[in-house]
Parts: C-alpha cells; structure tokens; sequence
C-alpha cells in the first residue's frame, strides 16, 4: 500500500472543503454581468467589510485582480513602481505593459518583503516631458519570492502614506493578506488601511477551488469591473464558486496558523539537516523557500528524489527551492517529508560516489 501524496508545490493545490462543496449545491445564482448574483453579491459585500473598503469585484484569478487594478489606476505610459521580486513584475507575464501600455519600474525587493522608502521615492517621477507619469506604487503582502514574509501594519500605513504625499495610489497584491493578518495577529482591514486598492486570494491557503476578490473604494471598483469585463473575467452564475469562497472568508481564515506552525516545523527539521540553509526565524506564514548547498546533488535531483517518497515540491532557480503548507498536510507529513528529506540527500552522496545517481 503506497502512502498518499504530501503535496507542497503550493497551497494552490488545495481542494475545496466537505462546507464548501455543500454551500456551491445549495447556492441561489443569477446573472452576475448583470449583478444579479445573490451570492456572488454576498461575496463582494462580505469582501468589502472584512478588509474595510467600500467595495469589491469578484475575479477567476490573482492575475486578474492585480491586472485590473493595475489597468483601473493607470492610463497608457503610466508607471507602475514595484519591487524587482513582485509576482506582478516576475510572473504575470507582464500584462500590464502588454495589455495595458502601463510601464513598469522597479526597485529592490529587500529579504523581509519590503521596499526601501529612499528607492521608491528615487523612483518618483518629476513633472518633464522625458518621463512616464508615475500613477501607482504596488506591495506584496505577504511576499511570496521572499518566503511569505508578513509585511508589519507599520511598513503598510507608511508605504501607504509615502505614495500618497506623492499623489500616487497604493495598490495591494495581497494574495496571502489573510496568512499576514494571522501572523501578525491583526484584522486584514487594519493591513489594508492606507490601501487604494488590495486583490486577495481565495484559492490558495483558503482552499476555495477558484477565485480572488479586489477591493476598493466605490468609483475605482466601477473601473475596475468594466476591466474585468473587458479582459474577459465578467462571470455569469457564478454563485457557484463565490459561495465557496464566502466559507473560505468566514470559516478558513484562523485556521492558516497551523500552516504556519507546520512551516516553521518543516524550516526546522530541514535546518538540521546537512546541506540546507534556511533560517527558520524568517518562516512567519506558510512557504518554506531554502537553499541546497551540496555539490553532489542539484534542487532538481532533490525535487526528482522527493518524489519517489511522495513528497511533491518546486525548485524555483538557482540553489533554491520552495515548499508550501497546506490545509491537506498534517504534522506527521512535516515529518514524513523531513525523513524523506534525510533519505534522499543521503542516498545523494552515496549514489554518487558509485556513478548511478539518477533520478526521475
Ligand atoms: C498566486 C499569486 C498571485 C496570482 O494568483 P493566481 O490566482 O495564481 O493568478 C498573485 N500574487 C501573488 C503574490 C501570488 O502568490
């Protein structure tokens, strides 16, 4: 009998829960372009509340919700400033510029998330006809490139406060906000009190199947669900999916601390371990990113390893590699995929002394 898979490529695989499939067949639906979605509507205003803004939009995904907020802030040759490590800068393809004509500067991620206030106003354009117009400054909260570092209520308020004086908007790509909120032991609106605008993550450590919500006063939500609409993400009965994502709001938010406790186990065990740096101080939230120092073994080699023990992460470049937790992974799969760990990094060293290392 083969034990079941430890999944930690992401807490993107997570499937929905035994509530939120209940709720999705009993959910009443309508044209949502229409807005005539009950639930969807439900969805929105309890999105609205708990992050203290006017209004919400209801998207299929992160990469919408950062892309519309985007488009609704900044006009073509607008400028964006954001930091080099962004998944806005790295991973969304660049849709902004593409789709938008909005122009993108960025700036140093620091390791714990955050963007030096000396580069971001460096960044700011003056008043001359050489320049882009600088419209918006975006944050990630939590950072995912720097191992879902929590940035603090006080960094949040100031970054916020410093576009303001310079007559940016502030924009939040709060995908994991929620594991911010749960790691710092404060309410999500209070992160989100400066914030012009936020898009937050359904379908990740919530386990919602599909969906990000956006949040913002009343006349840039307007803008941003015409965006919505124009790149292709007006929905009709989607009910269906929001009502997933209204247990997710309600019910899935506290319990991200025992995937935090989890990540600082894993960071710990791995630590131990000959051949992995991570400093388990730095795990606040739910990804585990380390680096694989050993000659004899590269991340892909580990990764490929891994798997013939059930355990399923990424490397994500160079020396480093990423693990996620999860609603599905228990503490006893923490220890699991440590051992595996162990096993694999052994056998690493001993294989290749006799030159038949191979895996996958
Ligand atoms: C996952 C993620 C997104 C995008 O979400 P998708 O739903 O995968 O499009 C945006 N920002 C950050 C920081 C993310 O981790």
């Amino acid at each position: 009998m083969t034990s079941p898979t430890i999944d930690l490529r992401s807490d993107t695989v997570t499937r929905p829960t035994p509530a939120m499939l209940d709720a999705m067949a009993k959910a009443p639906v309508g044209d949502d372009v229409y807005g005539e979605d009950p639930t969807v509507n439900r969805l929105e205003g309890l999105a609205a509340e708990m992050l203290g803004k006017e209004a919400a939009v209801f998207v299929p995904s992160g990469t919408m919700g950062n892309l519309i907020s985007v488009l609704a802030h900044c006009g073509r040759g607008d400028e964006v400033i954001l930091g080099d490590l962004a998944h806005i800068y790295l991973y969304e393809q660049g849709g902004s510029a593409a789709l938008g004509g909005v122009h993108p500067r960025s700036v140093p991620t620091q390791p714990d998330g955050t963007l030096r206030f000396d580069d971001i106003e460096n960044a700011i354009r003056g008043d001359n006809e050489h320049f882009p117009i600088s419209r918006l400054l975006a944050v990630e909260n939590t950072h995912n490139r720097c191992g879902g570092r929590a940035l603090p209520v006080e960094y949040m308020d100031a970054a916020g406060q410093l576009a303001h004086k310079h007559g940016l908007k502030f924009h939040v790509d709060g995908a994991r906000l929620w594991n911010a909120a749960v790691a710092l032991n404060v309410s999500p609106d209070r992160l989100a009190k400066e914030a012009d605008s936020l898009s937050l993550c359904l379908s990740k450590g919530l386990a919602a199947p599909v969906g990000s919500v956006v949040v913002g006063d009343k006349e840039f939500i307007r803008k941003a669900r015409r965006m919505r609409k124009a790149v292709g993400g007006g929905m009709r009965q989607a009910g269906v999916i929001a009502a997933a994502g209204i247990v997710a709001m309600t019910e899935m938010v506290e319990r991200l601390a025992d995937d935090h406790a989890n990540a600082r186990r894993l960071a710990e065990g791995l630590n131990r371990l000959d051949g992995i740096s991570i400093d388990p101080e730095t795990v606040q939230t739910d990804i585990v990113i380390f680096d694989l120092d050993r000659e004899d073994i590269t991340p892909a080699n580990l990764s490929a390893g891994l798997r013939g023990h059930g355990v399923l992460l990424n490397p994500i470049g160079g020396k480093r590699l990423r693990a996620v937790t999860n609603y599905h992974i228990s503490e006893a799969d923490i220890d699991r995929t440590i051992q595996a760990f162990g096993a694999v990094l052994e056998a690493g060293a001993q294989v290749t002394d006799k030159k038949v290392f191979t895996y996958g």
